[in-house]
Parts: C-alpha cells; structure tokens; sequence
C-alpha cells in the first residue's frame, strides 16, 4: 500500500535527520532529471526521492508516516482505501490492458501510461456527523473514463493503430544545441496528443475522446471520526487518464464545523459546565452531553472553579481508537441577587473561616509576612 519511504532513501528506520538529509542529497544528485533527459524511470525515481524526503524530514509527517503509513495525521487519510473498496472500478485497469495490449502489441515500444489526474472535493460535516461518522452523497464533475471504448476513443479494438509520428511512446524526442552539447530532449507528440495511437473510427459515445465530461456522484461511509483536513481517498474516481492510463482518484477532504456544547482534539472531548456556587461548594449532580447519549456526572463537593475532570474512554469512538472526555467546571457567580440572597451571603460571609481554606489561608500568611497586612479585614 504506503510506500517505504526509508528503503527509497536506503536509510535506517531509526535514522537521524542528518542521516536523512544526506541520504536524499546523493540519491537526488544521481537522479537529477539534468542529468537523465528523457529517461522516464529516472525521472520517477527523482519523484520518489523527493516524496520521501518530503514526508521523513518533517518529524510530525514522519511520526505520522510510522504509526498509520500516511503522513498525513490521525491515520485518517488511508481509511478510504478500505472503506472505499471500489471493486467494480479497480477492474477498469486491466480491461483497459488486455484491449490495448492485445492489439498494440508492441509492448516494449508502449508509451508510459500516466494516472489521470486526482480531484478533490471538500466536504463540510457538522461536529456530531463527524464524531458518529455518517453516510454522504458526493456530487462532482470529472472527465469519466468511456465505458464503451474502454477510454481507447475507438469504435473497437481495429478503429486504431500506433501513432507513426511517435511508435506509441505518446513522446517525440528532439535535440538542441548550445554551443558544445547537444541535449535530447522529450515532448509530448503533437500528432497524437501524447495518446500513442491514431484512431481511424471513433467511438461515438465520446467522440474519441476516450473520456466525457460528465457530473458523478459517489456515495461515501465516512468513519466516525473525521477530522478538518483528514481526508479519504476513492480510487479510480478522478480524472480519465490521457493516454490509457487508470483514472485519477477523487480525494475527499472533511472540514468539520464547531460545536456549542464541545471541543475536540483529535478524537478527546472537552466539555465546559457552568454550575452554581453552591453545587461547587456542596456538590451536586450534572449532566454531560456525549456523542450518543448524556453522562451524569456528580460534581463532588468543594469543587473549585477551573477543576478539569477526566473521564477514560467516552470520547468520540473510532475504529482507531476511542478518545477521553474531559470536563471543565466553571462556577458562575451571581451578577444579580434578590435581598433576601444577600443577606444570606452575608451571614455567609460573617460565618467563613479562614483558617479552613488552604489557598486564602496561604495568602493571608503570605501577605502578613511581607507587609505586615491582613488582606482580608472585616469591615
Ligand atoms: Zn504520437
Ligand atoms: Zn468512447
């Protein structure tokens, strides 16, 4: 699946960033495309290198590259791979094959096929879509590959022979010279657009285009889970190749919208409950909302404002693993009070004891021991 970014750079899984960084600067100078014009394999090779120096010299893709094959955080990236499970269309490739290659047959002389291009679409879910994971109809435009000629542009398999202008490699070499070198150099076939073939009768439901324009839709089981900017990948769902190449893939990247009740990192929950001051200083009983279902949780008594509880495992559950709720309390204190609350408060006030409150307690000492003051005089 993932490719071994390690084995490209042939260093060791537990290799320094220097050892890294000198790895890819030997490996991108032998295989600078400079040095090998027209040379396809190489020219792979130099993307490969860069790829994988891209992912492993940057510690958070790296660490993300180890732990879940894919650099692009929380693992999420690849889960399309298996929840996607496009069967149907992962055939595409190999019918294609055995047409062309059937009738080409010069295999040797065939042109590099090249994947179409990728298209990605963004999709918006709300906080608890996101955290349940959901079901979602995704709409798009993309050139899909002609399912009646196989995306060849044919009538059939005898309405095309190789381009003559360039043997099917769908490129035509030519040289320029600048003083003492002469340099070869690759471009695309004009004649044939780079497709390596001439159609002598074209497939009428694309015009010999091998691709139309039209407007797809993909039906995708999102994991519970996704995150802003995790993404899932379909493949075979992108642009039709140019040239009888497989399909791009259609990359779906989630944006998840905040929520009024929660937070979250990754996949922990973060609630904030305001409670009074008396179920701070009594304690009392208070509902926490969850993804599925509310919590009871019991504020214990003498709860401070700020106190941050821990509940193990009742965050957003994934098949990655489950995430904590943590809830944060905040006392509110009353801005309005009824007469016969103050005079409650104030009887309060008259009752509180100091010496039982550890943190007043410490600064009262405090400020005796450098000023000489109790800062909480009675008036
Ligand atoms: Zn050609
Ligand atoms: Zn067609």
């Amino acid at each position: 699946m993932a490719k071994d970014y390690y084995k490209i750079l042939g260093v060791d899984k537990n290799a320094s960033q220097d050892d890294i960084k000198k790895a890819y600067r030997k490996l991108a100078r032998q295989y600078h495309p400079d040095l090998h014009p027209g040379d396809n394999a190489a020219a792979e090779k130099f993307k490969e290198i860069n790829e994988a120096n891209e992912v492993l010299s940057d510690e958070k893709k790296r660490k993300n590259y180890d732990n879940f094959g894919d650099p692009n955080g929380a693992g999420f990236g690849g889960a399309g791979a298996g929840a996607g499970g496009f069967g149907g269309f992962g055939g595409f490739e190999d019918i294609f094959g055995d047409i062309f290659g059937g009738f080409g047959g010069r295999s040797q002389r065939a042109q590099t096929k090249t994947k179409g291009d990728d298209v990605t679409v963004e999709v918006t879910l709300s906080f608890l879509d996101a955290a349940k994971g959901c079901r979602r109809e995704i709409v798009y435009t993309r050139d899909e590959p002609c399912s009646s000629c196989s995306g060849i542009g044919a009538k059939n398999s005898s309405a095309y022979k190789t381009c003559d202008k360039c043997g099917g490699t769908g490129q035509v070499q030519y040289t320029t010279s600048n003083g003492f070198f002469r340099q070869v150099n690759v471009r695309v076939c004009d004649e044939c657009k780079g497709t390596g073939k001439k159609i002598i009768e074209k497939c009428p439901d694309c015009n010999g285009k091998g691709y139309n324009r039209v407007s797809t839709k993909v039906t995708i089981d999102i994991p519970a889970g996704a995150d802003t900017g995790s993404y899932m990948r379909k493949i075979g769902f992108g642009q039709a190749s140019r040239n009888g190449g497989p399909a791009g893939d259609l990359i779906i990247v989630f944006k998840v919208e905040g929520s009024k009740l929660f937070r979250r990192k990754n996949f922990d929950l973060y609630v904030t409950v305001p409670i009074s001051i008396t179920t701070a200083v009594l304690g009392g009983k208070v509902k926490i909302p969850l993804i599925d279902d509310t919590l009871e949780y019991t504020i214990p008594d003498g709860t401070q404002s700020g106190k941050i509880f821990f509940v193990r495992g009742k965050g957003i559950k994934t098949n990655r693993g489950t995430g904590d709720l943590y809830i944060e309390v905040i006392v509110e204190i009353p801005t309005k009070i009824s007469r016969e609350q103050k005079k409650i408060l104030e009887s309060l006030e008259k009752e509180t004891d100091i010496s039982k409150t550890s943190k007043m307690r410490e600064y009262r000492e405090n400020m005796e021991k450098m000023y000489g003051e109790n800062p909480y005089q009675k008036k």
